[in-house]
């Protein structure tokens, strides 16, 4: 195992709610409209310190994208899903973009957004859109 490269975000930070790497700059939220199974997600441009994980089609409530899970790149939790492609017209804008659960990351001042139920292991592919 290599030496772990760990990008630091100047600003505000969302940051893994387990081991506080830091993985999305607030500026860089898109939208706050989304929803995983375990409650709010939040769409960002670009995210940091996230490894990608096996691409794949998901049938999300908004049409077909190809999804791939994005986990810490320092514990290993999976912390939201990256959209490699929407094959809708009007959800392109998500492409290239990245979600996190909002409940898997710590906000910038270091709260939490527990839930109740923590056992389920899930991977994100969820979504609501209002
Ligand atoms: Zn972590």
């Amino acid at each position: 195992m290599g030496r772990l490269f760990l990008v630091t975000l100047e600003g505000k930070s969302y940051s893994c709610k387990h081991c506080k790497t830091h993985l999305a700059l607030c500026d860089d939220v898109v939208s706050k409209s989304f929803h995983c199974r375990h409650g709010k997600a939040y769409l960002f441009s670009k995210v940091a310190n996230v490894t990608v994980g096996v691409k794949e089609d998901r049938l999300m409530m908004t049409g077909l994208h190809t999804v791939a899970d994005i986990f810490c790149v320092k514990c290993g939790s999976i912390v939201g899903w990256t959209y490699e492609t929407a094959h809708e017209e009007d959800q392109k804008y998500k492409e290239g973009k990245s979600v996190l659960e909002r409940y898997k990351v710590s906000g910038p001042d270091g709260s939490n957004y527990w839930v109740r139920h923590e056992t389920q292991i899930i991977s994100g592919g969820e979504e609501d859109q209002v």
